[in-house]
């Protein structure tokens, strides 16, 4: 079920001629780096041996300190974490943000800027690229070299090898499921980097106020997050309705798992858009993916085919979903799930 390798590579004589240095652009949240970001400093990592790598933070608040010290020790890689104290990043703005990374990037020169390729860095390393006058790369799932990068194209059908022949600096967005870490591992050998306040007296503020913050609306928390959970349970349209749906998350919390829906399922309104998972969705690859009522459309299963054991239920024989399928089960999800239920151990 891995896509096939598409060799598109174009070389040229610009091989990267100095030593490396990676800003990686962090998020936050209660006071700790986010998981998918110690996924982007690992990325940076491979970037090369002599790499030396700067965390950005910014926000405000007292989790701000809190978080920083989370990002000096996340990784044994990290040699220093900026951090920017300001209202005006609190809320993950991409304008201000995109400036930020701008001026931290020209006054600390930094070969590389790396952030995960979630809501977020998707929004603002684009922006920031057009501010530095030079292209992404974006949805990187291997680095071989610090300027050649693997890259899923057409739903993730194909993989395309690409070489970054522009300017300094390289502006990328990883998959955090393609650069996994071990947080126990990297947490019990990191040393604390020193901790460092970005200077924002030349911080320029015309472009910022096109866009402002109004309210965040947040599923539960209780769950473990959809992009990082080691179990997800995902329902589709052969759930049926948004009430059959809450089996979907009966079983989910039994497993300790997070809940994941196709495209069919929210546009049905079952489930809000957060837990859609594929093309337009989220990319998984939890240990376990369990998919009930789910056809196996191209555009989910580019969102969850780097899954390790893949688990479907389906009534349909046919389904394309059990051609990625470790263990497939031909059978009705309304008599299978409440099996299930009743069968595991409460978590
Ligand atoms: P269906 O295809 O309708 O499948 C329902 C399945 O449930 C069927 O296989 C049926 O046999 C089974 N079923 C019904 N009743 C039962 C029962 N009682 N027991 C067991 N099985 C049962 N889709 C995504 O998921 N994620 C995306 O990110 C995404 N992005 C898209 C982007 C674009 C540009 C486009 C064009 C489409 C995108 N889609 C995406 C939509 C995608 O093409 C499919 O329409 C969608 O994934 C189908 O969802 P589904 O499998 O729930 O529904």
């Amino acid at each position: 079920r891995r896509a096939s390798l598409l060799s598109v590579t174009r070389y040229t004589s610009t091989a990267a001629s100095r030593s490396i240095s990676t800003l990686v652009v962090a998020e936050h949240e209660g006071g700790c780096i986010k998981a998918s970001s110690v996924n982007a400093v690992e990325a940076a990592r491979l970037l090369g041996h002599d790499n030396s790598i700067t965390v950005l933070l910014a926000g405000s608040g007292p989790s701000l300190e809190r978080a920083a010290s989370s990002a000096s020790s996340c990784h044994p890689s990290v040699s220093k974490v900026l951090v920017a104290h300001s209202d005006r990043f609190t809320h993950s703005l991409a304008e201000p943000w995109a400036r930020l990374i701008q001026l931290v990037q020209q006054s600390g020169g930094y070969s590389h800027v790396v952030a995960a390729s979630g809501s977020f860095g998707k929004n603002i390393v684009p922006r920031a690229a057009a501010l530095l006058d030079v292209s992404p790369v974006t949805d990187v799932t291997q680095i071989s070299e610090p300027l050649q990068f693997v890259r899923p194209i057409y739903a993730g059908n194909a993989l395309c090898t690409v070489r970054y022949t522009g300017a300094e600096p390289c502006l990328l967005t990883i998959r955090s499921t393609s650069f996994p870490v071990d947080l126990q591992e990297t947490g019990s050998k990191s040393n604390d980097a020193p901790i460092s306040w970005v200077d924002l007296s030349t911080f320029e503020e015309e472009s910022i106020g096109k866009s402002w913050y109004m309210k965040l609306t947040s599923q539960d928390t209780e769950r473990p997050d959809l992009g990082n959970a080691r179990v997800v349970v995902t329902g589709g349209r052969g759930l049926k309705s948004a009430e059959n749906f809450k089996m979907i998350e009966k079983l989910a919390e039994k497993l300790g798992g997070a809940v994941g829906a196709t495209r069919a399922a929210v546009d049905a309104g079952f489930v809000p858009n957060d837990l859609q998972v594929g093309q337009t969705g989220k990319i998984v690859a939890p240990e376990l993916y369990m998919a009930f009522g789910v056809s196996g459309a191209i555009q989910h299963i580019a969102g969850m085919r780097d899954s390790k054991v893949i688990v479907a239920v389906n009534k349909d024989s046919d389904a394309p979903i059990f051609q990625v399928a470790d263990y497939g089960l031909v059978g009705d999800l309304f008599e299978v799930i409440p099996e299930l239920i009743e069968k595991l151990p409460d978590k």
